[in-house]
Parts: structure tokens; C-alpha cells; sequence
């Protein structure tokens, strides 16, 4: 049973689909005006991991990242509301580009990162500047129902007319007005009201033609109508950092909700904070990094992304280069350990205690346990610990160095982990029974029946390798 932290009731909750066996979820995606840090990185792998344990569990996952390729409206997001510029202008103008080829340029990066860190890719990554009509509709909607209004080719969104603004990020409009960084717009009504189409000035490169201006939308409205193009009206699961809550989830609810007058998304997961030596990132401090500043430095993109997976999604984590040169020591362990099982030779299969199904229930409890990842690998390397134990002793059986193999492959269908070059093969826990049914059949001397399984084994595609004292090795033919 999954249970995943729901940050519209602050509550640990059961998940269950809308639709039985099939799960829709929305990721908010890059704003492609630079590199993804690797904050933003965190959140994407946590994303993937939920994506692969709804597979892994059964469902079958419909899952669209939105590509930010519209600058920022940066007076209405709290969050950039220190610079005041158009991202994308500003990346346009230091790069020489126009705002498309910086746009084009940013989005192949990203999904340069997500293929080195072995990322599912969602179904579908839409575009804002390809939406431009759905876009123009839900604004033209929102003002039909009231809920929004238009001032000289501006159109904001009358957040007082929205009776259940602040449901996500728990604020009220009280405490709202008070807030000093929401910059001030002539036409807003409110100072907590937000964009949703702007008049573009004459400088501005990126506009389209609407019913009140030649503009370009704002920031919030993209999510909403990308996400009810791709996935409908309600969806089970909505994803971001936490810095997203508010304005941005926010914003998105105001809009969907006012739209459909259904509700936008059932489970709302946030991935919080990742710090850099205790600090936030940012380029002044020089302790913004990305990717390739991981790789420069000689570790893997599956090191960083162990790193991640060790530390809770929904704990702050400190990026530091000695916590990453520690995960790598441990997914070097991880390596070592599957090379291992690939090449270990059976001896003997006196005494192999190792139970790796009770370790695989323990970690899909942790997993299913709001993806505590931290602690599934913590069941792991005390497999790994008791296995190698036995391998050193030449105790290990070969039904249980079958069951490892697969106890490892299953595990890691929710983690995501790349081991270079020797990949684990899996062996079906139907074969292991039969393998064992064969070992029984020869102890009684039923060597009819022995043949008849080794024959049913070839079927299958693979080959039992008997070894002299009696015990066997599975090979995939
Ligand atoms: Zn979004």
C-alpha cells in the first residue's frame, strides 16, 4: 500500500488512482533560459523514482513535463521578484541568441542530464510557446466566469473572486497584503492578484496576438492549460520543489479550478531544499552547480544521483563535495557487490541462511513508505552485508544467489541505478522453483522427473549448469 505526503492536507495518505491501474501525473519542468542546478536535478530524480515505483507497483503512468520556453513574469513571482527582467530576454541578449536557440539550446542540455542520470522520459515535454491558443482560451474563460479582469491588454487574475486561494500554501489574502516583495502593476485591482497575459513592449521579442494585446502570457497559466490539454481536468498527482507552492501551485489551482470547477490534482508532492554547504545557491556565492560540474570533477552522474536517493525528498539536503565523494564510496559498494554475484562461483550450499525475500519486503515497505529511499538502501546494504558474508564463507545456495540477482533487479527498477557494463541478468522466480524441484526430484532419484524440469527450464530460455556436489548455476541461453 503507497502512502505518499500530500502537501494540500499536510497528511501522509493512501494513494489511490482515479481510474483504476493508471496513474496521471504533471511535473513542472526546466524554465530552458540556462542549465538545470542541481536543485532543480533533485527534483526531477525524485519525480522519476515516484514514476518508476507507480510502475513497479502496477500502474501504468501517463507523465507530461511542461518546457518553460516563455521568460519568466518576473513582477509576479515572488521568487524572481529581486531582478525584474525577462529571463529569457536577459539569456538572449548575453548569448547572442535568438530567445528560440537559447530556448532550443537549454532544452537539449536537459535532456542530455536526464539520459546521463538515467531518467524515464515523461510521454511528453510541452512546450509553452507551442500552446499559445489553449493558453488564450483559458484566460478568455477565466474572464467569463469573473474570475478574471482586463486592463489596458493586461489581464490579471482577481485572486479575491477565488474562494479557495491559499488552500495549498495555507496563506490567507489577509497576510498576502501585507507582503512587501509582491511588486506593484498600475492596472492590478489587488497587489496579490497575478498576471495571466501582458502586453508586451516594443523590445520585448517573444509576443503573440490575443483578443487584448500583442503579449505574451504569464508565468502560471502555461501549467494549467498544458496540464489539462495532456492529462484532463483532474489529475492524480502534481509535482515540483517546494519553492513552487506558493506562487506558483498556487496560481495553477486558482486558474484550473476556476476553469473546470473540478478539482485540479488529487496529491500534491514537493521535493524541499537542496543547499549547498549549507548555503542556498546561487551564482554570486559561487556554489551553483550543475551536472557537468559534477562530472569535471570525476564522479559519476549515477554517484550524484545515489546522493540524492540517500537523503529523504522531503528533507532539506546539503550538497557537499565530501557527501558526494562518501555516496560515491557507497554506490561503488553497490557495483562491487553485483560484479560479484555475477561471477561467484557456488561451493556449497550448506547453510546459505540469507532470506533476500524478507529484505525485498522490507524495502518496498520503506518505498511505499512515502519513498523513503534513504531507508531502502539502508535494507540493501544490510543485504549486501549478509550476502557478502556468505559469499566470503562459500555458504551462498544457489537458490539464494538466484533470488539475490532478482531481489537486486527489482530493487533497482524503483532506483533507477546504472551499473556500467555487467548488467545483472534476471532470472524469473518461476525457474528458481523448478531449478529447486529438480534439486528434490534427483535427491529421491527421480530422474524421469529431474529431465522433464531441465527440459522445461531449456523451454524457458535457459540452461542449468549441475555442479558436482549436487547444486546448480541458471544460465540465460
Ligand atoms: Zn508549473
Amino acid at each position: 500500500m503507497l502512502k505518499l505526503y500530500n502537501t494540500l492536507t499536510r497528511k501522509k495518505e493512501v494513494f489511490e488512482s482515479i481510474e483504476t491501474g493508471k496513474v496521471k501525473m504533471y511535473n513542472c519542468g526546466p524554465t530552458v533560459y540556462d542549465y538545470s542546478h542541481i536543485g532543480n536535478l533533485r527534483t526531477f530524480i525524485f519525480a522519476d523514482t515516484l514514476r518508476r515505483h507507480l510502475e513497479t507497483i502496477g500502474y501504468e503512468v501517463r507523465q507530461i513535463m511542461n518546457i518553460t520556453d516563455v521568460g519568466h513574469l518576473t513582477a509576479d513571482d515572488l521568487s524572481q521578484a529581486d531582478t525584474g527582467e525577462d529571463k529569457m530576454l536577459k539569456a538572449s541578449r548575453r548569448e547572442k541568441k535568438t530567445p528560440q536557440d537559447v530556448a532550443n539550446f537549454y532544452t537539449e542540455k536537459f535532456f542530455e542530464d536526464l539520459e546521463k542520470l538515467n531518467f524515464k522520459k515523461a510521454h511528453f515535454f510541452p512546450r509553452a510557446t507551442t500552446h499559445i491558443p489553449q493558453i488564450i482560451k483559458m484566460v478568455e474563460t477565466l474572464i467569463e466566469k469573473g474570475l478574471a479582469y482586463e486592463k489596458n491588454g493586461n489581464v490579471f487574475y482577481d485572486v479575491t473572486k477565488f474562494k479557495d486561494y491559499g488552500k495549498l500554501s495555507k496563506k490567507k489574502l489577509a497576510d498576502l497584503k501585507e507582503n512587501a516583495r509582491l511588486e506593484k502593476h498600475p492596472d492590478k485591482k489587488h497587489g496579490y492578484d497575478f498576471a495571466l497575459w501582458l502586453k508586451a513592449p516594443k523590445e520585448h521579442l517573444l509576443k503573440w496576438k490575443s483578443p487584448w494585446s500583442l503579449g505574451y502570457p504569464g508565468w502560471h497559466i502555461e501549467c494549467s492549460a498544458m496540464s489539462i490539454e495532456y492529462l484532463g481536468e483532474t489529475m492524480d498527482i502534481h509535482t515540483g520543489g517546494e519553492d513552487h507552492i506558493f506562487p506558483h501551485h498556487e496560481n495553477e489551482i486558482a486558474q484550473s479550478e476556476g476553469c473546470t470547477e473540478k478539482e485540479f490534482s488529487k496529491f500534491w508532492l514537493h521535493t524541499r531544499f537542496l543547499l549547498v554547504d549549507s548555503q542556498k545557491m546561487s551564482k554570486s556565492k559561487n556554489n551553483f552547480y550543475i551536472l557537468k560540474d559534477i562530472l569535471d570533477k570525476g564522479f559519476s552522474a549515477m554517484d550524484f544521483r545515489f546522493m540524492m536517493l540517500s537523503s529523504h525528498y522531503r528533507s532539506s539536503l546539503n550538497f557537499t563535495w565530501d557527501g558526494l565523494q562518501q555516496a560515491s564510496a557507497n554506490f561503488k559498494k553497490i557495483s562491487r557487490f553485483i560484479s560479484r554475484l555475477q561471477e561467484f562461483q557456488i561451493k556449497s550450499e550448506e547453510a546459505s541462511k540469507i532470506d533476500p525475500k524478507k529484505y525485498l519486503e522490507y524495502f518496498d515497505e520503506a518505498i511505499n513508505d512515502d519513498l523513503n529511499t534513504p531507508k531502502a538502501l539502508s535494507i540493501l546494504f544490510e543485504m549486501i552485508s549478509e550476502a557478502n558474508k556468505e559469499m566470503d564463507a562459500g555458504q551462498l545456495s544457489p537458490k539464494n544467489l538466484a533470488l539475490l540477482k532478482n531481489t537486486w533487479n527489482k530493487m533497482n527498477s524503483d532506483l533507477g541505478i546504472e551499473i556500467e557494463k555487467k548488467k545483472s541478468s534476471q532470472i524469473p522466480n518461476e525457474i528458481i522453483d523448478l531449478a529447486e524441484e529438480r534439486v528434490q526430484a534427483r535427491k529421491e532419484k527421480d530422474f524421469e522427473k529431474a529431465d522433464e524440469i531441465r527440459k522445461k527450464i531449456g523451454k524457458e530460455g535457459y540452461t542449468l549448469d549441475d555442479m558436482p556436489n549436487g547444486t546448480y548455476g541458471i544460465i540465460e541461453k
